[in-house]
Formats: structure tokens, C-alpha cells, sequence
């Protein structure tokens, strides 16, 4: 009897250390997968080795495991979209929750207000430091409606538009305000200048128009002045004309050069006869002034196309200024030769310099002759019948030819614009 006993005991012991060691067994492999699920990556299998409800727990945890990866890959998906078109716009963007926090900017913003790390979970103030943004997200906190403001930067001497739209959640309660800033620095400049031209031109005609004004008065309230004395007033006045239809000539070339009306006509140059014609036509006006003309060639020029027209102009221009400012017994050399290759700038390029042995420019001028109306020596030039305007036409001409212009000067001595014209190959 004791001995069945002492073998029914010895047998369950067994059965149960087996059992125990195969449930030990069954948790191990449930633990593998779980904690491979836990760390984000795929157990190689799902299938555990004993009864059904263990397989079944299996099943669950592929299931689970499935999940989470049409999770993962949903958010990297959406995460990529909404990255890719924040990183991809030229606008900076910000989005403010209510209590003035940052909670998401792209790039752009980081550039525009030279930011070096990012502002998220910082305040806007004190991270943008500019009361007038401040104001404009507080409003569109505070209304619920897209705000609008143009701001200027003063360190930075930015102008941005500014665009403060609220962001609400499913129920339309507003959680914070999605901001949008626009460079809009290189429009208001170019406002400025268009307004600074306007000004200009006003003030380029009013004063030969009150002269003339003046003097027309005159001659009608006095019908019996002596004949010298009307004929020196039409003088006077024959002069203004002259300014003043010069001026209306080089604005209409402006006009006609902004609104690329008449386009490039271009055409092979031939340095030889285009620069002899310029000689003929300004031989005698440079004879008279006692100013010595000479023309240099250089050998195997590069081919370019020009049009003839507008590089004409361009002379002119040059050549007229260069007589105005070159006294008696001094010389204006035109001198054509292939521009050396520097930098991106290919040798296959022409320069033609137009050197003159008169004045000169101060140094200090000579950044500013090529603007609008900019007149180193404003009573001389005046005086000598300029509008201001002449350089400003050169430089553009050039340019539309996808060329340069610069120039050098030495006061005293003389001055030099040396125009780069692309060749037919560049
Ligand atoms: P302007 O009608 O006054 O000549 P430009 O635009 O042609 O206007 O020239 C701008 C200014 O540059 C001139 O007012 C003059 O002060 C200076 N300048 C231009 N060319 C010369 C030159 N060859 N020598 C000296 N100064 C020059």
C-alpha cells in the first residue's frame, strides 16, 4: 500500500515539475515577443508551442503587433507631409497656443528672425521680442478672426506681412493662433524707389518750368522790352527747353527700357565699324572742345551680339559725359578688347573701356554715379545740361545684354567705365 502511495506521490511530483517548467517555458516565450513588441521592433514569430489558449494569445499579440505598425507608419506618414510642406514654404510660420507659447515653427521663421535654436515652448514675446507681433496674436486670440499687419523690423530692416489666424479644435474653441510671416522687404523697396523717382522727376521739373513760367510772364507783361534784352530771355529760355526735353528723352528710354517694349534686337557686332561710326558722329562736337578722340582695337575679338541701337545709346551716354567733363588739350579713348577671364566670368567676353583724361569721380561717389539722378557735382552738372539720369541708362542696357558695368577714377586724373559684354558662346 505504502509503496503505491510513494509512487502516486513520486509521479504527480514529476507531472507537476513538468508542467511547472512548461508554463516557465510558455511565459518566456510570451515575454520574448512582448518585449520585442515593447521595443518597437517585429518578434520574428508569432506562434507559441502549447494549448490553444496559448496559441490564441499568439494570435492576440500578432494582432496587437500589426497595429502599432499601421500606427507608426500612419504618424511618419502625416509627420513627413506636415514636415515636408513647413520646411518647403518661403513663408516662416508659428503656431502660438493660448497662453503666448510656441508650439511648432518651421525653418523659414528661424531664418527670418535669425533665430539659432529652436523657440518651441518658449514664450513668443520674449522669444520674437516685438510688441507689435505680440499684439496682433493677442488679437486674434482674443476676437477669434484672422488678423493682418504689415510689420517693420528695425534691426534687421525687414518688412514683414503678417497673418494671425486662430487654430480651433473640433468644437470651433480656439486652442491658439497659426501665424504667417512674409518677406515683403524687396516690395516696399522697391515702393521707395519708385516713390523717390516720382519725387525726383518732380523736382527735376519744376524748376526749369518756373523759370520758364517766370520769364514768359515777364515778356507778356513787358510787350516794349528792348530787343536785347527779349533776346537774351529766349535764350534763357531756348536753355530749359533743351533741359527739359532731355529729360523727358532719357525718362521715355527708361520707361521704354522697364517696360521691355521694343525687346533686344540683337545682331553680330563689328567692333571696327560700330566704333568708327560712334567716331564720325562725335568727331567734330569733340573737335571743337579740343579733346583728343581715339579709338583701339585689340586683334581676334570674341564674337558678341548687341543691339546696335541701344549700344549706341550706351556711347553716347558715355561719350557725352566724358566731353563734359574733360577740359581742353586732355583726351576720351575708346578701347575694345577680350575681357579677362576671372572668376565664373568667362574670356570669352568683350570690355570696352571709355577712358578720359578729365575730372575724375571722389571716391566717394563713385559707388552712387550709376543711380538715378545721383550727380557727384550737382551745380556742375546742371550746368552742363545733365539729367542724372544718363548712367543709370547705360547700366540698364548693359545689363539687359547680360552684361556689367563699372567704373574707376582718380580725381585729377580722369575716369573709366568699363562695360563686360558677354560673348555669343558664354
Ligand atoms: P549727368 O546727366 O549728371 O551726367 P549721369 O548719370 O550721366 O548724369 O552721371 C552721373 C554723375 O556721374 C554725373 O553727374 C557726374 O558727377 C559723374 N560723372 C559721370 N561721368 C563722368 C566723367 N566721365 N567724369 C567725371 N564725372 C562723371
Amino acid at each position: 500500500m505504502n509503496w503505491v502511495l510513494v509512487s502516486a506521490f513520486l509521479i504527480l511530483a514529476i507531472l507537476s515539475l513538468r508542467q511547472r517548467r512548461r508554463t516557465r517555458e510558455e511565459w518566456r516565450q510570451i515575454g520574448r515577443i512582448i518585449e520585442a513588441i515593447g521595443e518597437g521592433s517585429r518578434p520574428k514569430s508569432f506562434i507559441l508551442h502549447g494549448e490553444k489558449a496559448l496559441q490564441q494569445i499568439g494570435i492576440g499579440l500578432e494582432k496587437l503587433a500589426d497595429q502599432r505598425d499601421r500606427l507608426e507608419s500612419q504618424i511618419s506618414r502625416e509627420g513627413f507631409n506636415l514636415q515636408a510642406i513647413l520646411a518647403s514654404m518661403v513663408e516662416g510660420v508659428m503656431v502660438v497656443d493660448v497662453d503666448g507659447v510656441i508650439r511648432l515653427v518651421n525653418d523659414s521663421l528661424l531664418a527670418l528672425f535669425d533665430l539659432k535654436t529652436t523657440p518651441v515652448n518658449r514664450g513668443a514675446l520674449h522669444t520674437l521680442r516685438d510688441a507689435a507681433i505680440e499684439a496682433v496674436l493677442r488679437k486674434a486670440l482674443a476676437t477669434g478672426e484672422v488678423q493682418f499687419r504689415e510689420i517693420e523690423m528695425i534691426a534687421s530692416k525687414r518688412h514683414l506681412a503678417l497673418s494671425a489666424a486662430p487654430v480651433r479644435d473640433s468644437a470651433g474653441a480656439v486652442l491658439g493662433v497659426a501665424a504667417t510671416f512674409h518677406d515683403i522687404s524687396r516690395v516696399k523697396q522697391l515702393e521707395e524707389v519708385r516713390r523717390d523717382f516720382v519725387a525726383n522727376v518732380s523736382h527735376e521739373l519744376r524748376t526749369p518750368l518756373s523759370i520758364f513760367q517766370g520769364y514768359v510772364e515777364m515778356l507778356r507783361e513787358n510787350p516794349e522790352l528792348p530787343r536785347e534784352e527779349i533776346s537774351s530771355t529766349l535764350q534763357v529760355l531756348s536753355k530749359h527747353s533743351t533741359r527739359l526735353n532731355a529729360l523727358v528723352e532719357d525718362l521715355l528710354s527708361i520707361a521704354r527700357l522697364e517696360s521691355r517694349q521694343d525687346g533686344l534686337k540683337l545682331a553680330p557686332w563689328d567692333a571696327a565699324r560700330f566704333l568708327s561710326s560712334v567716331e564720325e558722329d562725335w568727331r567734330l562736337k569733340f573737335q571743337a572742345q579740343e579733346v583728343r578722340f581715339c579709338i583701339e582695337i585689340a586683334p581676334d575679338l570674341p564674337s558678341i551680339c548687341v543691339d546696335h541701337f541701344k549700344l549706341e545709346q550706351v556711347f553716347n551716354n558715355l561719350l557725352e559725359n566724358a566731353l563734359k567733363y574733360t577740359p581742353a588739350g586732355g583726351s576720351v579713348t575708346l578701347r575694345a578688347a577680350q575681357a579677362p577671364a576671372s572668376g565664373e566670368l568667362s574670356g570669352t567676353d568683350v570690355e570696352i573701356r571709355v577712358i578720359d583724361t578729365g575730372s575724375g569721380i571722389p571716391a566717394a561717389d563713385l559707388p552712387h554715379i550709376f543711380e538715378r539722378f545721383y550727380r557727384a557735382d550737382k551745380a556742375r552738372s546742371r550746368a552742363l545740361g545733365g539729367t542724372g539720369l544718363g548712367l543709370s541708362i547705360v547700366k540698364h542696357i548693359v545689363q539687359i545684354h547680360g552684361g556689367s558695368v563699372r567704373a574707376e577714377s582718380v580725381v585729377g586724373s580722369g575716369s573709366s567705365f568699363i562695360i563686360r559684354l558677354p560673348g555669343a558662346t558664354a
